[in-house]
């Protein structure tokens, strides 16, 4: 994709720091880091989101992932793993990717907080939720 950030940065046509790189799938540092060592994991061909991306691929892209996770836990107390997918949830770039990102005690970042279910809403959505599984 001529207009993708990511895909700029897989050719190389822009920079970034490299972590890690194969056939299939790139890491690099995400350029404003929740914290420092804030990872991306991309597979290197362009899809937009989980919903487009074929399983071969997804999986490959899981196991950098885990890698890139496992180096960053031994350097941080924790990690959150985040992936966005349309607008409403936050996606700016339209090339799927995970956010792998370290975490460190009393680093002041939030949890997200925990809404409550009201009498039958619980049941309705998982019914909902079984009924499109595909
Ligand atoms: P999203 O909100 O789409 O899940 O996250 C996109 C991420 O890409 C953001 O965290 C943002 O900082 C990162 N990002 C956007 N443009 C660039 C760039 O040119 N280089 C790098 N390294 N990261 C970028
Ligand atoms: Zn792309």
């Amino acid at each position: 994709m001529s207009d993708c950030i990511f895909c700029k940065i897989i050719s190389k046509e822009i920079p970034a720091e490299i972590i890690y790189e194969d056939d299939n799938t790139l890491a690099f540092l995400d350029i404003n880091p929740i914290n420092v060592g804030h990872t991306l994991v991309i597979p290197k061909a362009h899809h937009e989101n989980i919903f487009d991306m074929p399983e071969d691929i997804l999986s490959k892209a899981v196991l950098v992932l885990r890698k890139v996770a496992k180096s960053l836990d031994k350097i941080s107390d924790g990690i959150n793993i985040g992936q966005n997918n349309r607008l409403a949830a936050n996606q700016l770039v339209n090339h799927f990717h995970f956010h792998v990102i370290p975490r460190f005690e009393n680093d002041g970042l939030k949890h997200w907080p925990g809404k409550i279910y009201n009498e039958s809403e619980g049941k309705s959505v998982a019914e909902k939720i079984r009924e499109n599984l595909e």
